[in-house]
């Protein structure tokens, strides 16, 4: 795998554009590895670009509720701070570390995205475990009260 861009030696950055999924050189604008499939985690490595997490959910019952049980406030004022807040970065870096805290983002049931989109695999992974649980919850529920 490439380290720096083959043309220009500048640095690398993840990218999604469309359908498509690689990594992109900012200094000379050319793809450097392009795919139909999301980047895997060998990509993080080299991947410069710095990502954001941000809290999204305005309007969203059960989002207030987390942010609500999380800040220790009532459910009117996560509400009203979802709306005044519009953009809540909850996390700033580079790829790696944005899996891992998006990781525990998601495990505490809070809704967000990634800025730039997020080209790797590793986060539809995750979804399927987070399916997987809920589905686990959702079973445990129906035991009860059945
Ligand atoms: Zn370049």
């Amino acid at each position: 795998m490439e380290e720096k861009c083959s043309y220009c030696k500048g640095n690398l950055y993840g990218k999604k554009e469309g359908k498509s999924y690689g990594l992109y050189c900012k200094t000379c604008g050319k793809w450097i590895y392009k795919s139909k499939e999301l980047l895997k985690e060998e990509e993080m490595e080299v991947d410069k670009e710095e990502y954001e997490i941000i809290l999204i959910g305005e309007g969203n019952e059960k989002q207030m509720e987390h942010i609500a049980q999380m800040a220790g406030i009532n459910i009117y004022m996560a509400g009203e701070y979802l709306r005044t807040q519009k953009e809540v970065v909850l996390y700033k870096g580079n790829a790696k570390e944005t899996y891992k805290n998006a990781r525990n983002i998601t495990e505490k049931g809070l809704l967000y995205k990634i800025e730039p989109e997020y080209p790797y695999e590793i986060l539809r992974k995750m979804t399927e475990e987070e399916k997987e649980k809920i589905t686990k919850k959702i079973l445990e529920k129906i035991k009860i009260f059945s």
